[in-house]
């Protein structure tokens, strides 16, 4: 298919916005922000699907974080999520306006929609994509340039290499982004957009399927929003370590987080996995403790401020990120950091938190399990 221009061209930006019981994701806000980025140099407007019933209200905070327009499509058969009847009107609405670019979370509905939709609309979709980009591509087959492309980058093959996946040829250009991946945007409440009701066009058959009762297991772990995370990896061998890696979260007022290592060793649970297919997180300070530092995990972290790795391997990849790197035994480290903190004051030890990440250090301490 050849490039389109003037009235025919596809034109916005869209993000599917997913609500649950009057609640927008976290990560659909997440990418109106990123949306709004990459819109503006193109000249582009950026477009939020809201589906639900009575979400109406929830338009001007699209709005206030950086969409244009907000696409509102209120049904009592859409207060819940269901592939078809949303997947009917994401469709629909694609097809007759036409996007440039579809962004939706990668979260379980998110995961469900987006391929349905993709489908019907014969084109591509990049799934877990961990930077989007604008560019052009020289086609060399063809001997043509594709101007202001979706670049679609994320690790492939393992995480052995970081693909960048274009759609030179069909629209939208679609793809799925994890929560955390991106930066939430401010919320401006004096922005204006618009809000445009649009009628659902449903078949019987969109109802095959009834939601009978919903029940909703809300994680307690906050990995995501923590400003200090204290990590555990393979390298802690036995429960006191990682008891220890829990108290010193603890003495610094943050969370847990484990590499997938950890997790399927059964130290910790699935919800404190950092990484591709865990949480991303960008805390203030990030400690690693016996985690080798896997292009995986590192995807899920290395946007932190401030990163202290424990590791008795000097030449382990996590030290390639680290700010400060202590070569030793984590199981005599961590317990070693815990009783210099608790001897300092409060504040004393929540400077380490609040550093700005500015003046970045380069410390490695050896031998610190001696
Ligand atoms: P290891 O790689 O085994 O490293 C253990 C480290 O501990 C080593 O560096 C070792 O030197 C050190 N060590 C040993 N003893 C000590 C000690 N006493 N004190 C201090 N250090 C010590 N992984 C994730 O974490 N998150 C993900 O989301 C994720 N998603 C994945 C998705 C895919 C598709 C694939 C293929 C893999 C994914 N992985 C993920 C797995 C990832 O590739 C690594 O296998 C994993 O991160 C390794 O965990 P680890 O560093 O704890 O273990």
């Amino acid at each position: 298919m050849s490039e389109q221009t003037g009235a025919t061209a596809p034109k916005g930006i869209w993000v599917f916005i997913e609500q649950t019981d009057g609640r927008i994701a976290d990560v659909s806000l997440e990418l109106v922000g990123r949306a709004r980025e990459l819109a503006d140099p193109l000249g582009h407007e950026v477009v939020g699907l809201l589906c639900g019933h009575g979400a109406e209200g929830l338009a001007q905070d699209v709005i206030a974080r950086g969409a244009d327009r907000v696409l509102v499509a209120d049904h009592p058969e859409l207060a819940a999520y269901r592939t078809l009847p949303y997947a009917r009107v994401a469709i629909a609405q694609a097809r007759a306006r036409r996007p440039e670019i579809f962004l939706v979370g990668a979260t379980p509905n998110g995961r469900d929609l987006a391929p349905r939709v993709a489908s019907a609309l014969r084109c591509g979709l990049t799934a877990d994509c961990t930077d989007l980009q604008i560019g052009d591509h020289h086609i060399r087959r063809d001997d043509r340039t594709v101007r202001n492309l979706l670049f679609q980058i994320r690790p492939a093959f393992g995480g052995n290499l970081i693909a960048t996946i274009v759609n030179p040829d069909t629209r939208p250009q679609m793809a799925t982004v994890r929560e955390g991946v991106m930066r939430m945007p401010a919320a401006d409440p004096g922005r204006t957009g618009i809000v445009e009701r649009v009628t659902p066009a449903f078949e019987p058959g969109d109802f095959a399927l009834e939601v009978l009762s919903r029940q909703t297991r809300h994680s307690t772990v906050k990995l995501k929003d923590a400003t200090v995370v204290v990590a555990g990896g393979a390298g802690i061998s036995d429960p006191a370590t990682f008891d220890a890696l829990r108290e010193l979260a603890n003495v610094l007022g943050g969370e847990v987080g484990a590499s997938r290592a950890a997790v399927d060793a059964g130290f910790i649970e699935r919800d404190h996995q950092v990484g591709q297919t865990g949480t991303t997180v960008r805390p203030r300070l990030y400690i690693a403790a016996g985690i080798s530092g896997a292009v995986q995990h590192r995807a899920g972290m290395d946007q932190s401020s401030k990163i202290i790795a424990i590791n008795t391997d000097p030449h382990a990849p996590m030290f390639q990120i680290a700010h400060y790197r202590i070569v030793g035994d984590a199981a005599k480290v961590v317990p070693m950091m815990i009783k210099a903190l608790r001897e300092r004051s409060a504040d004393q030890a929540s400077v380490w938190a609040t550093d700005d990440g500015e003046g970045e250090g380069d410390d490695v301490v050896q031998g610190a399990s001696r």
